[in-house]
């Protein structure tokens, strides 16, 4: 079974559970850094700010006589007092400021174990973009030794989840070798190592490129988390690209040099005449008197408020994910820094056909235009790319998917995209409408399936909902989306009209019934399925022998469903069978 349940996606991001032994996690969500030998903000502390999940360094708890033994009599959670989900770093981080740590990779792979860490980590080599090419092969032929290591005893580590980090320096080919390799590993959760340098830039480019190459070779029913990330202003655009967790020590490190962070920027507080937020830090103090107190206050009130802030914003991009509208905060972030904008509009260059394949079809959500960038979002580019194979008889005329059929006037995107263009008068005919979207939805050879088209519209607000063929109902058009939705009858002449294995997804015989009778189709029914199945999708669900058993919603891209192991991934909603 996958640890992950995938509850919403947008963009390359989901919404999703990760099981862990200390309960469930919600992602995304972001991880800080709690520093026993330095604790700024206490466990608890973080925990009222809101924090769900922590990580810290099992080395130190190793180093630290008394707090090891309380780790492991009653558990890293009691001996730092945090009931939340506790990932612990392997204490890679030291090695890489000093050089040399006393204790093997096996060893602190058990003991993060035996104190019961939620999430594990191996010794990995940090790397940085300065690193000479032989310093980086050693590195990644010891981060690879490593997660071999741990392979060959994680029979005894069951119940921890593992995650194992690629790393490869400025070197691509290094990190895609040993991106492959760790993957074939088989790990529960995968890192993306932040590169030093690239971080201490604003080097965001750089960033989203090694999650990008890194990512192509991970499993998609991974979690993925991405090393050393804490600016909040540039989490939505690394969800967005597929990372699910982040952690960072930004926020006291931030908080001892007096910057105070925004969701946009951060600001240093000497120039701050009012507080611009109202988090209880911010109610509380003003701006004057958080800058008059004493530095060991001052810092642990703005690391609070940089907490607060860090949790608020991944609570926002949550809600985006669930209301569709990520790439659009994703865009509004990215206005706020040039290097930002940077980073996505080369993200979304080079990796258009990547990110596409996770992209969901529609969304709850309107397209908000903020430039160029809105022109290169997977959603709009394939949008776009699907009207140009399209005919119709009329058209409007859009600046961001050049021209449309009219039949198109109120489906997703076209309908739903604001921007500075002029109203469309003309309205599209019945008939017109419905070619249109089956066209767009299912392919061109769809508009076959029906004939003697009638649409009945709403009587309350005149919009088309049901929809007849030959006096048959074959399906209803969706008022918030403008797609059709059909029933089991149009599902029917759908297939007929639809060359194999178009909109199809394809179950294994010993489960036909089960799906006749409206039972979800898990990954693990599938036999075969249209390539082209995106999150979203409507799909017809058919035995070997092309017979409609049902119809649904898919939750993952065609390609993910081998990888997700008894995920749902079809949700019924008609079925031909009565259940019992
Ligand atoms: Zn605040």
């Amino acid at each position: 079974m996958s640890n992950l349940r995938i509850r919403r996606r947008d963009a390359s991001a989901r919404i999703a559970e990760l099981s862990t032994k200390s309960g469930k996690l919600l992602l995304p969500n972001f991880f800080p850094v709690f520093n026993p030998n330095k604790p700024v903000v206490t466990p608890e502390e973080m925990k009222r700010i809101g924090v769900e999940a922590i990580i810290t360094n099992s080395y130190i708890i190793y180093k630290n006589e008394k707090l090891r033994e309380e780790a492991l009599k009653h558990g890293v959670h009691s001996a730092i007092g945090f009931d939340g989900i506790i990932m612990t770093d392997s204490g890679a981080y030291q090695l890489y400021r000093y050089k040399g740590i006393e204790i093997s990779n096996k060893e602190i792979i058990r003991f993060q174990h035996a104190i019961g860490s939620d999430i594990g980590t191996i010794l990995d080599v940090p790397m940085s973009s300065d690193m000479s090419r032989r310093e980086a092969e050693e590195g990644v032929k010891t981060t690879i030794d490593h997660a071999i290591e741990w392979k060959s005893i994680s029979e005894e580590l069951k119940g921890t989840l593992w995650l194992g980090t690629p790393q490869g320096g400025p070197y691509d080919d290094l990190i895609c070798e040993s991106a492959r390799r760790i993957a074939e590993l088989g790990f529960d959760y995968y890192g993306v190592g932040s590169i030093k340098v690239a971080l201490e830039e604003y080097n965001f480019t750089m960033q989203a490129d090694l999650l990008m190459k890194v990512r192509r070779f991970l499993q998609p029913s991974k979690p993925v988390h991405f090393w050393g990330i804490g600016l909040p202003s540039s989490f939505s655009l690394f969800v967005a690209l597929g990372a699910d967790t982040f952690d960072s020590a930004s926020y006291a490190l931030y908080a001892a040099e007096g910057r105070y962070m925004t969701p946009e920027r951060t600001i240093p507080l000497e120039e701050l005449e009012e507080l611009p937020c109202s988090c209880p830090v911010c109610s509380k103090y003003s701006a004057k008197e958080i800058k008059e107190m004493e530095k060991g206050e001052r810092e642990k009130l703005i690391s609070a408020h940089n907490l607060y802030v860090s949790v608020q914003e991944i609570r926002k991009i949550r809600t985006t994910i669930r209301e569709g509208w990520l790439w659009n905060l994703v865009q509004e972030r990215a206005r706020a820094h040039p290097k930002l904008l940077k980073a996505l509009l080369h993200t979304l260059c080079k990796y258009r056909d990547e990110l596409e394949e996770r992209e969901p079809v529609t969304k709850r959500s309107a397209v908000f235009y903020s430039g160029p960038e809105t022109l290169m979002r997977p959603d709009v580019l394939r949008a776009r790319k699907a009207v140009e194979r399209m005919r119709a008889e009329r058209y409007f005329r859009t600046s961001i998917y050049g021209n449309v059929p009219l039949g198109l006037k109120y489906t997703f995107p076209f309908g739903q995209t604001v921007s500075m263009d002029e109203e469309v008068e003309d309205e599209p005919s019945d008939e017109e409408m419905v070619y249109s979207i089956v066209s767009y939805q299912f392919g061109v050879d769809a508009a076959k399936a029906f004939k003697n088209l009638r649409v009945r519209r709403s009587r309350k607000t005149g919009m088309p909902r049901d929809v007849y063929s030959d006096d048959m109902r074959v399906g209803f058009i969706r008022p918030q989306d403008g797609f059709f939705i059909p029933s089991l009858e149009g599902a029917e002449l759908l297939v007929k009209a639809l060359p194999w294995p178009a909109c199809r997804v394809v179950v294994k015989k010993e489960h036909e019934d089960e799906v006749a009778k409206g039972i979800t189709v898990f990954s693990n029914f599938v036999e075969e399925l249209d390539p082209k199945i995106r999150p979203n999708s409507e799909v017809i669900v058919v035995n070997k022998q092309d017979r409609v058993l049902a119809t649904g919603k898919a939750v993952l891209s065609a390609s993910e469903v081998g990888y997700f192991e008894g995920h749902p991934f079809v949700i019924i909603r008609h079925h031909s069978m009565h259940r019992g």
